[in-house]
Parts: structure tokens; sequence; C-alpha cells
């Protein structure tokens, strides 16, 4: 399984390789890394 982090700033996908050496986003530059919910519930609306 892959493991993605989320960029902060830009919202783009980073895999897990990239920021192993140096935690930054390859797009824009941030460091700012989250790891996105992988599950989301969806509620039902009436
Ligand atoms: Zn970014």
């Amino acid at each position: 399984m892959v493991v993605t982090y989320k960029c902060f700033s830009c919202e783009k996908k980073i895999k897990e390789e990239y920021v192993k050496k140096k935690i930054r986003c390859v797009y824009c530059g941030s460091r700012i890394l989250y790891k996105p919910r992988s599950i989301t519930t969806k509620v039902k609306a009436i």
C-alpha cells in the first residue's frame, strides 16, 4: 500500500518516497504536508 501525503499549500498528492529524504512538496516547495484520511464517510442527507 502506497502512502500518499497531501500538500497543505497546493493540495497536490505526494508519494511517500518523495518525502523520505526531504519533507517538502515537490511541486511548490512547501514543507507543510499532511496525511489525508483515506476513508471518507458519507452522511446521508435528507
Ligand atoms: Zn505543494
